[in-house]
């Protein structure tokens, strides 16, 4: 259908109307203006939101909700949209109408509607869109549907419906499939094939119903035998759905064209079988837009395995579900009430229930009335969420253009008209898909359990594999080494067998070459056993003699061994014996010296004992003089020749310092009898000199102090006694302890002679000038007191020298003035002893005590003393009866010239 056709045709019944007298009263002339009837409701309805349904959708656009539609449960207002379309006059109203202008005039730009009531007036509507006879159906569908479409798509329900009477083009504008041309095709092919361009096969879903409403049942027209589908309404959303209705998902336009005519074939059997027409029904396309949410699509990638994917396909995908309902009424012409068309009353009745139900819930919204008649009919509430529901709902109303239907296109201009005023309040349909995700973790548990047992099954065909490829390999091997141990096998007994042969050969030569020799080798042999045999036996014989040898050298070796041994042992034994041998040979050299003083001393003694009984006879004191000393030195000096030589030789062939060294001997017997030598020794007086220089005196002291043997005290004190003649000597003692060492021998000493040579050694330092004041200081006077207290003559004699020796050098001092005081043996308690001693019966006692008082006497400091101790009647008697004349002499000078001694004698009495 060429719109350039209809233009022209339109502008003829213009034309035609204008200049055409018909059976209206009104002026052709009179103007028409919008405003010409303001009290009709298209003038009241029409306010400001008909600024263009294009344009107003589009501003309800999910976009301008701020996608957050889910949230809202307010929603959007969202009014119906309603355009008008006009058809095209048909071959026949061309004919029938030729003579008549068009009853609706339309004016798109203002997008008014010109409804003429007779050939001088008008009705004026406006509506959001006045698509014209030669509107295409492109552009019907983009002013009508497309803004609709694109918000069912964008997650919203959406309504695109066609009212009006049968054969205005309600079916034409909704349903052409345009096979013919495609410029044809109409609402519902163009609807699809934008939802199809939009949505994503693999995450999006479009599923198709397409169901006849007719007489109150709802038939599938996908499936024929489902005539009678229920309707369920969700008591909290206000959901409506079919749940018995096919669904059929829609991949591709062709199929949805293919559905399309299906359902219309269906369509049509079904009018035949129910003896009615396509007009008398309600054609319902249902199309369910599932859409997942760009950015909350699950993770097809999940084989990457990253935990963000992971993440993202655990969340449910937020989907968008939009619902497209294309309603292709029944005619909107009041239907014979009569039953006139095959009918019954009740059954036309019926027919039009749910059409005239559908009037009333939009007057009643239209009014804002408080009941709105929903429940009236199937179709109304199939329709519930298109007319005051959450659906974007775009109505276009067909009208013909024929004036002998001016009645029916009036009503079906006012519904249009009351549809307009039906606010909507538009929502997003989102949500989350649990049960998709549920799906898809399902489908994902399925896979990761059919990978696994697909690994399974890998797996264990991989060690069927392995395990067969090892046996394979194991029996491989086992035969190998089957097939190389018999191989080797046979090469071994082939030559095995190859040496037998060689052998038997081998050995078949000699048993020829044998034979024929044997004969001359047997004898030769013979000879040759007995030769052998011989020097066998005489092999053996010899082997024996040699055993026999080999056995006595061996014997002989230990014989020489063992007396190997023995002689070491006795090279051993030998040296010791040398040694031992030197040994004694020092002993028997220290006995010899030893001999020889012994021989010494004898000769002296001998020599002594001679003397006496050639000399003085019994109880006299042997030689002249009274010291030992002297004794000692006249028995030398008598002992004629042969006792003198005898030391003299032993001092040569010993030496004073083998001598003195002997002195310290460690046999006992060899000190006694060294010191006796030295002691011999020291009485000449020519030795005393070279035995003080060799060191003698000072052993002769140490022996006193270290030795216990009193033979030993006692000849050492005698030869101190004798070295102490010497002035010099005297010094020496003196400054090497002599007065101590003498006096703790004395205190030792159980043998008188021993006393007697300490005594006599003491007496000789007591003549010394010098050492007066030392002596007595070391106790030299004491020890000779104590010293007297063994009463032996002998040993009196020597302590009466020593005091004697001591008196006369005080005197001396005295007398030189370098003495003043009484003297020191008053001092030391000596005189009572001497006084006491004085007429002793031993004559050397009794001379030199009387020497002695006569020293004392001579200085007037003793007088006191001596005459209180008694010591003036001694001096009075030896002034009288001493028998040495000069003794005599100085004892009367004495007194005789003592003031203290002569009063002394004249208060005793004595008359002197
Ligand atoms: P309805 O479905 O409303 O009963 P149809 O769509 O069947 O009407 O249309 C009736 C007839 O009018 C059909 O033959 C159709 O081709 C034709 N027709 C309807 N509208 C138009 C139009 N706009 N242009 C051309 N032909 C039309
Ligand atoms: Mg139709």
């Amino acid at each position: 259908m060429a719109s350039g056709g209809g233009n022209n045709r339109i502008g003829t019944h213009r034309n035609s109307l204008k200049g055409t007298t018909t059976t209206s009263t009104a002026s052709t002339d009179k103007p028409l203006s919008v405003n010409s009837n303001p009290s009709k409701p298209a003038f009241k309805n029409k306010s400001s939101p008909l600024t263009g349904a294009s344009s107003g959708l589009r501003k309800s656009s999910p976009g301008s909700l701020g996608g957050g539609a889910a949230k809202d449960d307010a929603g959007v207002p969202g009014r119906v949209r309603v355009a008008v379309r006009l058809r095209p006059r048909n071959a026949e109203e061309s004919v029938a109408d030729a003579d008549f202008a068009d009853c609706v005039e339309l004016q798109p730009e203002l997008k008014r509607l010109k409804l003429r009531k007779n050939n001088w007036d008008t009705d004026t509507y406006e509506f959001d869109e006045v698509l014209t006879e030669f509107a295409s159906q492109k552009r019907v569908y983009e002013v009508v549907a497309k803004p609709v479409v694109e918000g069912v798509l964008d997650g919203y329900n959406g309504t695109i419906m066609a009212y009006g009477q049968t054969g205005t083009g309600k079916t034409y504008t909704l349903g052409r499939l345009g096979e013919e041309d495609t410029a044809n095709r109409g609402i519902m092919v163009r609807a699809m094939e934008d939802i199809l361009a939009e949505v994503s096969p693999e995450i999006d879903s479009v599923l198709v119903s397409y169901l006849q409403l007719y007489m109150e049942s709802l038939q599938d027209l996908l499936d024929p035998t489902n005539d009678n589908i229920s309707i369920v309404e969700e008591p909290k959303s206000g959901d409506v759905s079919l749940p018995g209705a096919t669904l059929v998902e829609i991949r591709d336009q062709q199929s949805f064209l293919e559905l399309l005519r299906l359902g219309e074939a269906h369509r049509h059997a079904a009018n035949t079988k129910l003896n009615t027409e396509s007009s008398r029904s309600h054609a319902l396309l249902m199309v369910h837009v599932k859409r997942t949410v760009k950015g909350r699509e699950p993770a097809h990638s999940s084989d990457n395995g990253n935990s963000t994917s992971m993440a993202r396909s655990l969340r449910p995908p937020l989907v968008r579900k939009g619902k497209l309902v294309v309603v292709d009424l029944a005619g909107s012409e009041r239907i014979d009430k009569s039953g006139s068309d095959g009918h019954t009353r009740e059954e036309a009745k019926s027919i039009n229930l749910s059409l005239s139900a559908l009037g009333k819930c939009i007057n009643a919204l239209a009014e804002n009335s408080a009941h709105v008649p929903v429940r009236d009919s199937k179709l109304t509430r199939l329709l519930r969420d298109s007319f005051g529901g959450t659906a974007r709902t775009s109505l276009v109303i067909t009208v013909g253009p024929s004036p002998r239907h001016r009645g029916e296109t009036a009503s079906t201009i006012m519904f249009g008209q009351r549809a307009m005023k039906v606010e909507n309040m538009l929502k997003l349909k989102e949500e989350f898909d649990y049960k998709s995700l549920a799906r898809r973790l399902d489908i994902q548990l399925d896979k990761l359990i059919m990978e696994h047992e697909r690994k399974q099954k890998a797996f264990e065909v991989e060690i069927e594999r392995i395990t067969a490829e090892a046996q394979n390999r194991i029996s491989e091997a086992e035969r190998n080494y089957a097939d190389a141990v018999e191989t080797e096998r046979l090469k071994y007994q082939k030559d095995y067998m190859e040496s037998i042969k060689k052998l038997e050969e081998k050995w078949m030569m000699n048993q020829q070459n044998q034979g024929n020799e044997r004969k001359e080798q047997m004898v030769h042999i013979a000879e040759e056993v007995a030769e052998v045999k011989k020097l066998l036996s005489k092999e053996t014989s010899l082997r024996k003699a040699a055993k026999e040898e080999v056995y006595n050298l061996k014997s002989q070796l230990a014989q020489l061994k063992m007396s190997e041994a023995s002689a070491n042992s006795e090279i051993l034994k030998l040296r010791k014996m040398v040694e031992d041998e030197v040994c004694q040979k020092q002993k028997l050299e220290g006995e010899i010296l030893m001999l020889q003083s012994q021989l010494l001393h004898l000769s002296f003694e001998a020599n002594e004992t001679r003397k006496r009984l050639d000399g003085g006879g019994p109880g006299k004191v042997p030689g002249g003089e009274d010291s030992p000393v002297s004794q000692v030195r006249s028995q030398l000096k008598d002992s004629g020749n042969g006792e003198k030589a005898s030391v003299a030789k032993l001092f040569e062939q010993v030496g004073l310092q083998k001598i003195l060294s002997l002195l310290e001997a460690e046999d006992a017997d060899v000190r006694i009898h060294a010191v006796k030598v030295v002691a011999n020794l020291a009485a000449e007086e020519t030795n005393q000199q070279k035995i003080v220089e060799a060191g003698g005196l000072k052993s002769l002291l140490m022996l006193l102090g270290s030795s216990k043997d009193e033979t030993i005290h006692r000849v050492a004190a005698g030869a101190i006694a004798n070295l102490a003649m010497n002035e010099k000597n005297q010094e020496l003692i003196m400054s090497q302890g002599g007065i101590s060492l003498l006096s703790t021998t004395a205190s030792h000493a159980k043998d008188p002679q021993t006393l007697r040579m300490v005594a006599g050694a003491i007496a000789n330092l007591c003549g010394n000038d010098k050492l007066q004041t030392k002596l007595r200081g070391e106790g030299g006077i004491k020890a000779l007191l104590e010293i007297v207290k063994c009463g032996h003559p002998d040993v009196l004699a020597q302590v009466a020298r020593g005091i004697a020796n001591f008196a006369k050098c005080e005197s001396r001092a005295s007398t030189q003035g370098s003495k003043t005081g009484r003297s020191l043996l008053i001092e030391d308690g000596a005189l009572p002893w001497i006084v006491q001693n004085a007429n002793s019966d031993a004559s050397p006692i009794r001379r030199h005590i009387e020497l002695a008082l006569c020293h004392l006497a001579q200085h007037e400091v003793n007088a006191k003393d001596m005459i209180s101790e008694g010591a003036l009647w001694e001096l009075v008697r030896i002034s009288q009866d001493c028998p040495r004349e000069d003794i005599r002499t100085l004892a009367h000078r004495t007194l005789a010239s003592s003031p203290d001694f002569i009063a002394g004698l004249k208060r005793l009495r004595i008359d002197y």
